[in-house]
């Protein structure tokens, strides 16, 4: 039967068994689409490295001898949409079956599903083959228990695939050594350089600016710097392990003002197209730690392992689990747009300043910078979620819906009102001076609340606690906040507040 196969931009897993089936009834399809270009405005660096990757990809199924259709973003038989493509493409090659891998994001979901519900050909949908869990066990799990923990799927995650275990205890007798993993980045380490791959983009850059598809960031040289295929993948990773995993859990929370990604390994971009599995990764990690890692602590192995099939297994199920009203809930009513300096960088407050200028010159920020910088300032200055969501889900490299949207609507805004994140991931500038140099070269001082140069941080914390109050009285584990809240001076709390209004108002001015 001659069968069609879609190949989406996000699925290049070269090892899925697809590959490893007799070709010769089989035509593949891949294509660049104005569809995916701009249903938000990306990253310049995220769409050249979709379209690298497809690119890459779609070579190597080639000189390995399957019949591709890989529609380039100005061929001229390219609709620009995904179901327009595949009717020219089962029109022209006679097709009499369609098969798809199951999409990572609900949109193209049901974009599919409503195609292939009035196919007149039998259809089939395939799983990825990536992930360790299948869409919806995590809902499984979970079912009838109040809260969805992530601490408690990521135990169960460690025991049904062996991993970290010994005699049935977690090895080195703590499941979770997140308490270690705080130190601030004094210069203690030396930090390797980031691995940069010299992949030559010309062409798509010249295609982009031809097709005039919008975008944000910049890119300043003609090499796209991430992992295309799956070699450079595997050689992201093996750096890794030799370089930096011997630090990653101590400073994986640090941020500093010369350093854009320390100890993290710019692996999510490598992973969320599917160009390696995250098996590969984990297994790659212990062996690596079992045969070379004396000098490594368990600390650093069990904190890179726990993002891996803790939090990242954990929110694909929750996005599954959740959509599609996940992505329209505002629980805290917050309804402040974007400030414009998310799209510059330019502003005076300086933590700020470098995870936006980070983010735009590289499309990477680490998950720190992601949740504790702009994050935490799009939450106390009480921004729409969906503007967040959109900024995201843009600027990233990593960017895909079903990672981006519970990070940010749920465990970064707390819009979900509790579903991923136990507390709102708030704080003042104390956390920001705990964690970086950011406040040693500010204009604003850390330690005041009012003033021309009080940290805009501490006033909108305060502020945030006061208005938010009612939503958040219930959760226990702000309780020692509103009591920090209730001892303060009111004539103050009032001037705070107005404080907090004046940024919130014009954030453009601070
Ligand atoms: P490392 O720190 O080296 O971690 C290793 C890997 O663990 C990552 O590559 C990633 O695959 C996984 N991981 C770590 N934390 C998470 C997490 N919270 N959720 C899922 N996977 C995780 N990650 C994305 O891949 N795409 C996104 O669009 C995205 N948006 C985010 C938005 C917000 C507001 C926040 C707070 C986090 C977001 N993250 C996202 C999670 C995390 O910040 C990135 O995965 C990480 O920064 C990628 O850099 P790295 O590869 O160097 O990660
Ligand atoms: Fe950020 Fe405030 Fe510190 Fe400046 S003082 S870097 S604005 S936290």
């Amino acid at each position: 039967m001659k069968t069609l196969r879609l190949i989406l931009g996000d699925q290049l897993n070269y090892k899925h068994s697809w590959y490893k089936t007799q070709q010769d009834n089989y035509v593949y399809c891949m294509f660049e689409m104005r569809q995916e270009t701009d249903y938000v405005t990306h990253h310049i660096q995220k769409i050249i490295g979709f379209f690298a990757a497809m690119r890459d990809f779609s070579n190597v199924l080639k000189s390995e001898g399957h019949h591709l259709e890989y529609f380039k973003l100005n061929d001229k038989r390219n609709t620009q949409n995904l179901i327009e493509n595949l009717k020219i493409i089962i029109q022209e090659h006679n097709i009499e079956k369609f098969e798809y891998q199951l999409p990572g994001e609900y949109r193209l979901d049901q974009q599919l599903l409503i195609f292939t519900k009035d196919l007149k050909i039998p259809t089939q949908a395939f799983s990825t083959e990536h992930f360790y869990t299948n869409r919806y066990e995590l809902k499984n799990f979970f079912k009838n228990k109040k809260q969805f923990l992530m601490e408690t799927f990521y135990r169960q995650m460690r025991k049904t695939h062996n991993i970290l275990i010994i005699d049935n205890q977690p090895e080195g007798g703590k499941w979770n050594f997140d308490k270690s993993n705080r130190n601030k980045w004094k210069d203690a380490h030396h930090i390797p350089p980031f691995k940069k791959f010299n992949n030559d983009v010309t062409d798509i850059v010249e295609l982009l600016k031809n097709e005039n598809i919008k975008s944000i960031g910049s890119f300043k040289s003609n090499t796209f710097e991430y992992p295309i295929n799956r070699v450079q993948a595997l050689e992201q990773l093996k750096y890794f392990c030799e370089n930096l995993l011997i630090h990653f859990g101590d400073y994986q929370d640090a941020m500093h003002t010369k350093q854009v990604n320390l100890f993290h390994s710019r692996l999510s971009f490598a992973l969320n197209l599917k160009l390696i599995s995250p098996k590969n990764v984990v297994d790659t990690v212990l062996n690596y730690w079992y045969k070379y890692g004396k000098d490594i602590s368990i600390s650093q192995v069990e904190g890179f392992i726990r993002q891996i099939i803790g939090w990242r297994e954990y929110m694909r199920g929750m996005y599954w689990a959740l959509m599609p009203e996940y992505s329209n809930l505002n629980a805290l009513n917050n309804t402040h747009s974007l400030p414009g300096f998310y799209w510059t960088g330019n502003t005076k407050m300086n933590c700020l300043k470098h995870a936006i200028t980070n983010s735009l010159e590289n499309g990477y920020a680490h998950h720190i910078q992601r949740l504790m910088v702009t994050g935490n300032f799009a939450l106390l200055a009480q921004i729409h979620p969906d503007a967040v969501d959109k900024w995201y889900l843009g600027i990233y490299v990593d960017a895909i819906e079903w990672v981006q949207l519970p990070n940010t609507r749920g465990m970064s805004q707390f819009a979900d009102g509790g579903k991923i994140a136990t507390k709102p991931y708030v704080s003042s500038a104390s956390y920001i001076n705990k964690m970086s140099n950011y406040c040693e070269s500010c204009y604003y001082n850390k330690n005041e609340k009012l003033g021309d140069d009080a940290c805009p941080f501490n006033s909108l914390y305060w502020n945030f606690l006061d208005d938010k109050r009612k939503a958040l009285s219930n959760n226990h584990r702000m309780g020692m906040m509103f009591s920090l809240l209730d001892k303060m001076d009111k004539t103050q709390l009032v001037k705070i507040k107005e404080r907090a209004k004046t940024i919130m108002e014009s954030p453009d001015n601070f």
